[in-house]
């Protein structure tokens, strides 16, 4: 039989979490991937930078041990090593999303799909020369790295993408990170703490752009002093093998040209639209796919969800919306929504930083008059013992009218950890006297939380 309720194109976090939903639900389900199953997410992306950030973590931390009145000599790190390490840890996870898939007997087919057509509301779906037949089509094809028309970056064998960072079984001497985003800090870290010199070019005023200015400017002002060379408003205007010429428009350098082994692009990324273009009428927006709050798009039976929505391109923002989505196709009582106002987003730099809802800068532009409360992590017993000369920050914005909690913003290990408690809050519009009767376990670094709120 090659006629399913739902077809499912990407099997990242969007399609498997779709394709499981809709086949716990007793519904016949086909899932096209065609590469492995995870997507980016766990096969170039999430999953493998954070286990190589883990490994250079403990290199980092053993070495500077001396704080904590340990001393250890010559410690060195296996470069290959922690690549076995993650390639492992990706295969393990992968193996546990098909058993996973297999046990909610959903079809999963190892291929490129191509939708054909729609013929009385039937989709039609190519893969490996056969058709297949479903009601309803979900595209969870998800985005790939971003190449900016910048010349000398085409053929050139020193650019990297994050997936051949990802793969390079040896470290660059040194590197040149065009991007001060999310992947560019990532990966600034992950090179630094391995002793590799990196230098970071932005073009914007600052790195990680898009978050709070004073959490940003705390890890800038560290990375700086550590060594890594952060140049922003700084462009690039073209690259000749290994030197990139540059022009900036701050004082924060004078240079116009830089050499490194390596030059790792990372400027953002695109919605994955191949093998797609038969659906004709199909809305688009800036080179993503329009869709409504249950992600379902223009065309009838025809849902989207993950990257290729172009709306915030994380993993479990992608989980999300295919819950959403199917909860509508499945026509669930009461109908589901994503919570767009309260997804948190990480940053696994050293120190990390997390953060929920809107910052000062935002509650300002869209005139919301707000409360802020800030203070430094060191406010935590738990934090204290375990982040020798750090200070961090958590931030707390309040709407100034009703006080429910509108955002929380926040650097030092590990916040990664506990910002869902933020999440809840903002989710829940709890307002500050509720959020404060919620018990934080002591001693942990949570309790930051319970302390901003009290401030
Ligand atoms: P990004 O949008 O986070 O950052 C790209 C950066 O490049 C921006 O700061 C931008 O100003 C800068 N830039 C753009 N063009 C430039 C140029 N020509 N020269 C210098 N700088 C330039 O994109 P990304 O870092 O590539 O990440 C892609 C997506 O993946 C993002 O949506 C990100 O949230 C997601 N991601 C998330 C995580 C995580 O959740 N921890 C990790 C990695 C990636």
């Amino acid at each position: 039989m090659n006629r399913y309720f739902l077809a499912i194109i990407g099997g990242g976090p969007a399609g498997y979490t779709a394709a499981e939903k809709a086949s716990k639900a007793g519904k016949d389900v086909i899932l096209f991937e065609q590469n492995a199953l995870g997507g980016t997410c766990l096969n170039v992306g999430c999953i493998p930078t954070k286990s190589l950030l883990y490994g250079a973590k403990q290199y980092y931390n053993a070495s500077h041990a001396q704080k904590y009145g340990v001393s250890a000599e010559n410690v060195t790190f296996d470069f290959a090593a922690m690549q076995k390490r993650k390639t492992i840890v990706v295969r393990k996870l992968v193996a546990g999303i098909k058993a996973r898939l297999n046990n909610d007997h959903c079809t999963v087919v190892n291929g490129f799909a191509k939708v054909l057509d729609s013929i009385r509301q039937v989709w039609r779906i190519e893969c490996n020369g056969e058709t297949y037949e479903a009601e309803n089509l979900m595209i969870c094809t998800g985005s790939t790295n971003f190449v900016p028309p910048i010349p000398g970056i085409k053929d050139n064998p020193a650019i990297w993408d994050s997936t051949d960072a990802l793969a390079a079984t040896e470290l660059p001497k040194s590197i040149i990170i065009v991007g001060g985003g999310v992947i560019g800090m990532e990966f600034a870290t992950l090179y630094h703490e391995l002793g590799v010199p990196v230098t970071v070019i932005e073009a914007m005023p600052t790195i990680l752009p898009n978050l709070d200015p004073e959490v940003v400017q705390i890890l800038l002002d560290k990375y700086r002093k550590a060594g890594i060379q952060i140049l922003t408003s700084t462009k690039v205007e073209s690259i000749d093998g290994n030197t990139v010429s540059i022009s900036s428009s701050s004082s924060s350098t004078s240079l116009t040209s830089l050499t490194s082994d390596k030059i790792l692009v990372s400027v953002g990324r695109r919605a994955n639209l191949q093998g797609l273009e038969a659906l004709d009428g199909l809305e688009f927006n800036r080179g993503a796919i329009v869709v409504d709050e249950f992600c379902k798009t223009n065309l009838p039976n025809v849902y989207a969800c993950g990257d290729v929505t172009g709306k915030i391109m994380l993993a479990h923002v992608a989980s999300r919306q295919a819950e959403v989505a199917v909860g509508r196709m499945l026509k669930e009582i009461p109908l589901q929504r994503i919570a767009y106002n309260a997804i948190p987003s990480v940053v696994y730099t050293n120190p990390e930083i997390a953060s929920v809802g809107i910052t000062e800068q935002q509650a300002e532009s869209m005139s919301i008059p707000v409360e802020v409360h800030k203070l430094p992590m060191t406010y935590s017993g738990r934090f204290m013992a375990e982040n020798e000369g750090e200070t961090g920050l958590c931030k707390l914005i309040l709407d100034a009218k009703n006080h429910s909690v509108l955002g929380v913003h926040c650097i030092g290990n590990p916040c990664s950890e506990f910002i869902a408690a933020a999440s809840f809050a903002v989710r829940m519009g709890y307002t500050a006297a509720e959020f404060r009767q919620v018990v934080f376990p002591h001693p942990t670094v949570s309790e930051i939380l319970h302390e901003v709120i009290n401030e």
